[in-house]
């Protein structure tokens, strides 16, 4: 895991540096709040560790400012004692947890664990397409507020359809994929289960989302293209 650490107390930051790069993680470390926001700008990073009073700008600042920019990256803010308002304002801007000084090494290292196991499970568990979600742990797919009860065989369709978005799916691609099958039998089982899934996601004026293109296959897309 490489992170992110802007801390301008050299003995605070220092101490972090060695505990996180003892563990194996791979630190940079900056003391300036404009550099620590350039840092996470342009670099990639699993996880940000912010300070909140710094020189040049302050640690919710950056936090507000990368949110704004829809960069997801766990952020921990780490803060003096006594100051609850920043706590609570840091979490209200989008920062996932906080620690207050003085911690435990190996309290920021479980913290930030489970911060990134946290945004990974997001990340890989749950499909989004529009309004459209599909949860690959629990099964539940919903539109907007609306659930959505599949079938085993719909919901694996879906999911093969949402894992390309925009990419136009031929009838045998889809028939060996969701029906585990390598021959097409002849019929017209895709159609018919496209046709039926399709129904379900789209009630009443809302967007289809899965197109026929005919003589060559389906697609799902974005109502907004
Ligand atoms: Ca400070």
């Amino acid at each position: 895991m490489k992170i992110l650490l802007v801390e301008d107390e050299r003995e605070i930051g220092g101490f972090v540096r060695d505990g996180l790069t003892g563990q194996g993680f791979v630190v940079d470390y900056c003391e300036n709040g404009r550099e620590g926001l350039e840092l996470a700008s342009t670099q990639s990073y699993d996880a940000l560790v912010l300070d909140i009073m710094l020189p040049g700008r302050d640690g919710l600042s950056i936090v507000k400012l990368l949110r704004q920019r829809q960069n997801n990256v766990p952020i921990i803010i780490i803060t003096a004692r006594g100051e609850p308002e920043e706590r609570i304002e840091g979490l209200n801007l989008g920062a996932d947890d906080y620690l207050a000084k003085p911690f435990y090494i190996d309290e920021l290292i479980a913290r930030l664990r489970s911060v990134w196991r946290r945004s990974a499970g997001d990340g890989l568990s749950v499909l989004h397409l529009d309004d459209l979600s599909a949860n690959l742990m629990t099964r539940e797919v919903r539109r907007g507020d609306r659930a959505i009860d599949l079938t085993p065989r719909e919901f694996a369709l879906l999911v093969y359809l949402m894992r390309s978005p925009g990419r136009v799916l031929t009838r045998t691609q889809i028939f060996e994929q969701v029906w585990d099958y390598h021959h097409n039998p002849g019929t017209n089982l895709v159609d018919v289960y496209v046709r039926k899934l399709r129904n379900k996601i789209a009630e009443g004026d809302e967007s289809p989302l899965i197109e026929t293109l005919r003589g060559v296959g389906y697609r799902i897309q974005s109502a907004a293209k």
